[in-house]
């Protein structure tokens, strides 16, 4: 039985061309980047043509660019620099965040450093944005606001231009954690100012344990990690190549390929949610379903006794999805996310999540088999 992939906000397939680059560069390039031999130029030569693909892909400069081991080090790196070496006295952000930020955001409060405050998030799930400018006029202390792009489990989109000018408008910095648009969405920084921005490269078809953070030239800051003078003495560290050579190649791609595997994303999550609700009307979707990320549907299933195996259920037919987020996913501890939007709610949410693998064949397989499981 092939097996049906809908979690892919969670991480995406390695695309075989992404594969094929790493392996020649396993292969061949063994030097480390730091040493100034043919080898060392050459391991080094690579890292600096994926930096620029990156700064290319985003329109910025190459030296804004810093290689990291993923999105969780990135947004770390950005709230946690922004205190410890921008002055940053008070953050503002929101309660749906990724765990890598609200964490984050949990140890710089208790460092007493920096005071958080929560923007209002209305019942769709969107940023209250006259709450935001409330909370940025209401103090005069240096303020960093961090927002996502995109939710990771309930896909809501942040007007990214908009918020970038109410933070330039009352001299905020404006970190944006935009692990899951990156690739999907374009982002053009030559337009949008934003402080620090975060990739993370299996969002999009590209290795595990790589990603990068974007840290706007206006912003200097002290090294996350302390060592060699690896990505110009702010990371410490060998580098991780071919890591470094799968995320190029992967975010190139996705970019060159934007358009038509959004075309075909987005007309496979309507299918889904239109065949959902002719068969089940009881279904519900959770945060806004037309207005979000065309990768993800997060769908509330009534309240059913075989509701709490629904995701074993699917597994078990072949079809993978999750519960939330999948740092949370392996322990069903329950969505921040949901539940901070349906507090008092018994339904039972699934994040379902496509990519351009996907096929109306394998909706109508989920939408059918799930007839057994409510
Ligand atoms: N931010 C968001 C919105 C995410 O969805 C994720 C991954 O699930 C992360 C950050 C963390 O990225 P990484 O897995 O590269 O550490």
């Amino acid at each position: 039985m092939s097996r049906i992939f809908l979690d892919n906000s969670a991480t995406t397939p390695l695309d075989p061309d992404v594969l094929e680059a790493m392996t020649a560069v396993m292969a061949e390039h063994y030097g480390n980047p730091s040493s100034i031999h043919a080898e060392g130029r050459r391991a080094r030569a690579l890292i600096e043509e994926a930096r620029k693909t990156v700064a290319n892909a985003l329109n910025c400069s190459i030296g804004e660019i810093f290689f990291t081991s993923g999105g969780t080090e990135a947004n770390n790196m950005a709230l946690k620099n922004s205190v410890r070496d921008l002055g940053v006295q008070r953050i503002i952000s929101s309660p749906l965040e990724h765990h890598c930020v609200l964490h984050s955001l949990n140890s710089i409060e208790a460092t007493g450093l920096a005071t958080v405050a929560m923007v209002r998030i209305d019942e769709r799930g969107n940023v209250d944005l006259d709450d935001l400018k409330r909370l940025l006029a209401s103090g005069e202390q240096k303020t960093l606001v961090s927002l996502m792009h995109a939710n990771n489990e309930i896909g809501n989109l942040l007007p990214l231009e908009e918020v970038a000018a109410i933070c330039e408008e009352y001299g905020a910095l404006f970190h944006c954690d935009t692990v899951q648009t990156m690739g999907y969405y374009p982002i053009d920084l030559d337009k949008t100012k934003v402080s620090f921005l975060s990739g993370s490269a299996h969002k999009f078809y590209g290795p595990k344990g790589v990603g990068f953070i974007y840290v706007n030239n206006d912003n200097i800051i002290k090294p996350y990690l302390d060592g060699g003078a690896q990505e110009r003495n702010m990371r410490g560290g060998t580098e991780n190549i071919y890591g470094i050579v799968g995320l190029a190649k992967a975010l190139g791609k996705a970019i060159a390929e934007q358009e038509q595997r959004a075309a075909h994303i987005t007309d496979l999550k309507a299918y889904f949610h239109k065949s959902l609700l002719e068969k089940y009307p009881e279904v519900q979707f959770n945060g806004d379903p037309e207005g979000g990320h065309y990768k993800v549907l997060s769908v509330s299933f009534p309240e059913s006794a075989k509701g709490d195996l629904l995701l074993m259920n699917l597994d078990l037919s072949g079809i993978s999805a999750s519960g939330g987020s999948a740092c949370s996913s392996g322990i069903d501890v329950g969505s921040h996310v949901v539940g901070h939007l349906s507090p008092d709610s018994k339904r039972h949410t699934i994040r379902f999540s496509f990519s351009h693998h996907n096929t109306r064949e394998e909706i109508d397989t989920v939408v059918d088999k799930l007839a057994g499981m409510l």
